[in-house]
């Protein structure tokens, strides 16, 4: 299985899975012609994408999905309240109910519902049909469910948010309301928040931890990455800490990297 961050963060979400001769794409938060420009920058034509999976409705995880399904063809998948709520931008699809694993081709994804300010919030779990291999997608949660961490065992990678500082966050330039909405059980994970989920999952065999939809002005990628490299340093995970970053791709670690020493990169 492989993996690439298209870009995460605000200003819009897109992650590739990779199974056999399959790929599906997470989130379409880039309208079509960015989105093309960041999947050829990878070598992928946007025609080879079978399906798409919305995670939830905001702008920054959705803005493209009706438009890219329309122009490449993709089948897309939402949660039922994702797609009531996108129903004006989306024509065709399929819904389901969150919890629901989706049957696609090359891999089974599951739906987890998260705790999260929309209809139909979703966290997933994609399984190669071929490997076995598991990849986690764990992006816009205010704060993690047992139900979502016991979702999360087993992976070979974890792509999760990691949005803010909460010093930052309190220092900021939001407003009160703001800052109450973001850091609420409904808002995004902090930095530590995502310390706990990922410690929580952490095992041998986790290949790489991929922080995900970082703030722009209440965190930085030292930061986040000094946050989880202190709290996994304490756990069994051997593997790698990357951050993903708006305007570049990146591959999500997997298969047969696995360095004996706890690496760092971003
Ligand atoms: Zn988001
Ligand atoms: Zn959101």
């Amino acid at each position: 299985m492989r993996a690439w961050a298209l870009g995460t963060g605000s200003s819009g979400n897109a992650l590739v899975l990779e199974a056999g001769d399959g790929r599906v794409l997470v989130d379409a938060g880039f309208p079509p012609r960015e989105m093309a420009r960041r999947l050829r920058a990878l070598e992928i034509a946007p025609e080879s994408i079978e399906a798409l999976v919305v995670t939830h409705e905001h702008h920054d995880h959705a803005r493209g999905a009706a438009s890219c399904a329309a122009k490449w063809h993709w089948q897309m998948y939402a949660s039922g309240g994702t797609w009531r709520s996108l129903r004006a931008r989306a024509r065709a699809g399929t819904s389901f109910v969150s919890g629901a694993t989706l049957d696609l081709r090359t891999m089974s994804v599951r739906t987890v519902r998260v705790a999260h300010d929309a209809a139909e919030p979703v966290a997933l779990v994609a399984t190669a049909r071929d490997t076995g291999e598991r990849v986690g997608l764990v992006y816009d949660v205010g704060h993690a469910t047992r139900s979502l961490v016991e979702s999360l065992s087993g992976l070979d990678a974890l792509v999760l948010e990691s949005n803010h500082d909460e010093g930052w966050l309190r220092a900021g330039p939001y407003p009160p309301s703001v800052c109450e909405r973001i850091a609420g059980p409904f808002g995004h994970l902090s930095n530590r928040a995502a310390g706990a989920v990922a410690a929580a999952c952490a095992h041998r065999g986790l290949t790489s931890v991929v922080l995900a939809h970082l703030s722009q002005r209440c965190n930085s990628p030292e930061l986040a990455h000094a946050a989880m490299r202190a709290t996994l340093s304490r756990t069994s995970f051997r593997g790698q800490i990357r951050v993903s970053q708006q305007d570049q791709p990146i591959a999500v670690p997997l298969g047969d990297e696995r360095p004996r020493q706890m690496s760092f990169s971003w």
